[in-house]
């Protein structure tokens, strides 16, 4: 049996912890060695150290009260409780030297059916317009998830003290059992059924959460949207998904981002192409184009005697890449528009014109009337 660490400072299970603190200060003045010379003083001494050292802390206390010691639940507790308690097995109603095996292997399971389970991670979509994409933003989401209930620190019990040790699986979370079967006897560890694998035996439920330990929230989260995310990119958020059980790590929020396509701009990795159509004779003449750029605009000039699809590439005017200060382009394609309609007096004048062009070079249109040829 673990030591009465209450008996030993003279003090009641309900002392105060003023009155934990004054009885240690008379005990430890009075048997302080540099005091009391009288033998068994010093072994006294160092008891009620150890005692005041465990009830002066509210978790190794709380751990003392509920399960016999400082450290909280291990499996040599459980084998040792069963000893004191007298009542070898408790409520297993086992005898003999093979189930003082499965004694340990409950022992053992229990740290199993204890263990922590992490929380599951949440994904969810996000919708993000062009320029929140590109500039970044602060957006705020809306998140169901679980979460530990703070009320009753996820024990489930009233203010996270109301609870005992399972009696029926002594704090062990499982319970063995052994069958027979054509092989002989085999033993089994399964959950105990009466604690579900928590070891607590919950005597008044936290009013919170209904006894769970958890519960289910609809929580407004702020998201960091870096500049320069785009579709199908995904933002994590560490610990943000649903909370673990029994120490287990929370899950993490994934958050799927969706990315509205911009009205003018198709979008390229960090580069923005842009088409735009200009008169026909803006490509033979010259002249200024109006360019929209991630905010506001600018103006490029169409020098004479340019070629349609001709691609004017604005430099790190595109979109700030997510990882650094590099920005992409804006790539812009300049192709001439033909008139839907001519009226008979600019059509006559437009021939007229044509006979200008004779002595021109057309190249491309040279080589492929060439090809065109050639393949006949
Ligand atoms: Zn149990
Ligand atoms: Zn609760």
């Amino acid at each position: 049996m673990a030591k009465n660490y209450y008996d030993i400072l003279g003090v009641s299970k309900t002392a105060s912890a003023d009155e934990i603190k004054s009885a240690y200060r008379n005990l430890a003045k009075k048997y302080h060695p540099d005091i009391n010379k009288t033998e068994g003083a010093a072994e006294k001494f160092k008891e009620i150290n150890e005692a005041y050292e465990v009830l002066s802390d509210p978790t190794k206390k709380s751990n003392y009260d509920n399960y016999g010691s400082a450290q909280g639940p291990n499996p040599n507790d459980f084998f040792g409780g069963a000893n004191g308690s007298g009542g070898f097995g408790g409520g297993f109603g086992f005898g003999g030297l093979d189930d003082l095996f499965n004694m340990f292997s409950g022992g053992f399971g229990k740290s199993r059916a204890n263990m922590a389970v992490d929380g599951q991670d949440i994904n969810i979509k996000m919708n993000l317009t062009f320029e929140e994409a590109v500039f970044g933003c602060t957006k705020e989401v809306n998140v169901s998830k679980i979460e530990t209930c703070s009320k009753c620190n996820g024990t489930g019990a009233k203010n996270g003290t109301k609870y005992t040790t399972c009696p029926e699986c002594n704090g062990a979370g499982t319970v063995s059992y052994t069958e027979n079967t054509i092989l002989g006897r085999v033993v089994r560890t399964g959950v105990c059924k009466t604690c579900n694998g928590t070891g607590k035996k919950i005597i008044e439920k936290c009013e919170y959460c209904n006894g769970d330990g958890y519960n289910k929230v609809n929580k407004t989260v702020s998201i960091n949207v870096p500049a320069g995310i785009d579709n199908d990119q995904v933002l994590t958020k560490p610990g943000g998904g649903n909370a673990g059980v029994r120490g287990g790590r929370n899950g993490d929020l994934h958050i799927y981002v969706s990315v509205k396509d911009h009205k003018m701009f198709v979008r390229d990795g960090y580069d923005l192409n842009l088409k735009v159509y200009v008169p026909f004779y803006t490509l033979l003449l010259g002249g200024e184009v109006e360019i929209p750029l991630t905010k506001g605009t600018t103006t490029i000039k169409i020098p004479e005697l340019t070629q349609s699809n001709t691609i004017f590439k604005l430099k790190g005017k595109g979109i700030k890449n997510l990882n650094s200060n590099n920005y992409g382009n804006i790539n812009v394609t300049i192709v001439g528009e033909a008139p839907k309609s001519l009226n008979k007096e600019t059509k006559q004048a437009l021939e007229k014109v044509k006979q200008n062009f004779e002595n021109n070079d057309f190249s491309r249109y040279k080589n492929y009337v060439k090809d065109l040829k050639d393949i006949k």
